[in-house]
């Protein structure tokens, strides 16, 4: 049954949690935005995309290429790579500041909240702060 359990570990849902114990409200997945960011903040117009790093190939030591068919994983991960420079760039075309978040970092929560809150600033925006994000795009 352990297996079961480790879905709750799953960096998006860490990702989230933290952000919720934080004070954040966000949409999860939002349509019309190229990617379809895990986590979305419509007013700051600020997505995040959570990455594991074994698929988007971070080069971290969690993301150590297999042993065998090295030229299938090369091309696999090339791709996976090129796929997600591309939907940033288009979030980012379309108005969207992008936040990748990578798998290893939600291992160390303190230091993730801390880069969240930096990045994000305020919990709660005031009028005069929405204004600012608006005229700042
Ligand atoms: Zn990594």
């Amino acid at each position: 049954m352990a297996r079961i359990k480790r879905s709750d570990t799953r960096p998006e849902k860490i990702v989230r949690s933290l952000l919720h114990k934080l004070g954040y409200r966000f949409r999860i997945q939002l349509k019309g935005v190229p990617g379809r960011p895990d986590v979305a903040f419509v007013k700051r117009r600020v997505a995040i995309m959570v990455h594991g790093c074994f698929w988007h190939a971070h080069g971290c030591p969690s993301a150590n290429l297999p042993k065998t068919r090295a030229e299938f994983w090369e091309a696999k991960f090339k791709a996976n790579k090129e796929r997600d420079l591309r939907l940033q760039a288009a979030a980012e075309a379309a108005g969207w500041r992008c936040l990748v978040i990578w798998e290893c970092e939600t291992k160390d929560k303190a230091a993730l909240a801390t880069r969240l809150s930096a990045d994000l600033g305020p919990t709660r925006l005031s009028r005069v702060d929405r204004d600012a994000f608006k005229g700042a795009r």
